[in-house]
């Protein structure tokens, strides 16, 4: 164990059959969003109806069960997190396990529409670092891509968490033919802010309104287009998900590979995503998934629900199968990337 590791929790782990143990959970607090991006949703999009959503109660009572299992890191995300009703009360509400060191992070990702106003309360909360999506500073485009977003908006927000003493990463999808030719630029503009930065591949999840396959960018090449530029130092960085990490020499600042598409990761998964309705899906590219709803809901104590984590931690799948190709025009999994967060 090295100095900054802290040892698990001493309340029975969450392993999988792989040896794998689930430290990370990702909770979806609501499906809707004030965006529609257009790699993410329709523009008409249909959202669950009231009662199948958890109650921020419920999603406390949820995220804590998880805690006391081990889950050491949890992340906020939606939709859009911060356009959920009352939404302050549950991540304020969960900063008391950072108190009590059960958790070390609580962290959100959000697309920035509603920073401005939350970007003290989350510090205050206790969140430290926060995952912000911006896919070009160019506002016309921006516009173009989250159909109802406004670019200015975002940059208020994204000065506001800087203001308040959040450490911000800026999540871009590499968007072919899109934001493509703008993505030195945007490392360039984060780098400079102070923001690290991490590029995403599209993933195959949810219909949306045109072809994904037209969007596709794989970052191989993405990078290949950066080292004509800069010298990219590849760091040893794992964080048990996806991403992989360089620093661009001229830059001094971090770039974060996400390719999802790539098996290269699954062998060290430590996460798993819950939906605001209460399933968990134990893989972000596979469809099985458990519902924890039922046995939240069916008592008050937390028996019942213990069993039905345990049960599916036991199925996690050893990896995922994602293909985004032209002869296969339907995503490869149905469900939106809005249901589970990302
Ligand atoms: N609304 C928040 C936001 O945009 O940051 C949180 C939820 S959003 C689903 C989480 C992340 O998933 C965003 O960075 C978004 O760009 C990314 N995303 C959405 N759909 C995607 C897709 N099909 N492929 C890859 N990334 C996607
Ligand atoms: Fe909303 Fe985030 Fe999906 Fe964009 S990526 S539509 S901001 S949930």
């Amino acid at each position: 164990m090295t100095i900054n590791e802290k040892p698990v929790s001493s309340s029975p782990a969450l392993v999988d059959p792989f040896g794998r143990q689930v430290t990370y959970l990702r909770v979806s607090v609501t499906d809707r969003c004030d965006f529609r991006c257009v790699y993410c949703m329709s523009e008409h999009m249909t959202f669950l109806p009231k009662p199948e959503i958890l109650t921020l109660e419920e999603l406390d009572r949820l995220c804590t069960a998880f805690i006391h299992q081990g889950v050491r890191r949890l992340r906020l995300t939606g939709g859009e997190p911060l356009v959920r009703r009352d939404v302050m009360t549950l991540i304020r509400n969960l900063g008391r396990h950072l108190d009590s060191g059960a958790l070390d992070e609580l962290t959100i990702t959000t697309n920035g529409s509603q920073l401005a106003r939350y970007a003290d309360d989350l510090y205050a909360a206790g969140i430290r670092r926060i995952n912000v999506s911006l896919d070009t500073l160019n506002e016309g485009l921006f516009a173009d891509i989250t159909r109802w977003g406004r670019l200015p908006q975002v940059l208020d927000g994204i000065r506001a968490a800087q203001k308040a003493g959040l450490q911000i990463k800026i999540n871009t999808v590499a968007l072919r033919g899109i934001n493509e030719a703008e993505i030195p630029s945007l490392i360039e503009w984060a780098h400079g802010e102070g923001h690290d930065l991490t590029l995403i591949e599209t993933m195959p999840l949810g219909e949306i309104d045109g072809d994904r396959s037209d969007q596709y960018l794989p970052l191989s090449k993405v990078r290949a287009d950066l080292e004509s530029r800069w010298t990219l130092i590849d760091l040893p960085e794992r964080t048990g998900g996806p991403a992989r990490y360089v620093r661009i020499e001229e830059t001094g600042g971090k770039l974060g590979l996400i390719t999802p598409l790539t098996h290269n990761f699954c062998e060290s998964c430590n996460r798993v995503r819950l939906t605001c309705t209460g399933t968990l899906f134990m893989c972000l590219g596979q469809d099985d998934a458990a519902d924890l709803r039922a046995p939240l809901r069916a008592s008050s104590d937390d028996a019942l629900l213990n069993a039905a984590i345990a049960e599916a931690i036991g199925r996690k799948p050893k990896g995922h199968d994602f293909i985004i190709d032209r002869d296969r025009p339907q995503p490869a999994l149905s469900r939106h990337m809005s249901q589970t967060g990302g």
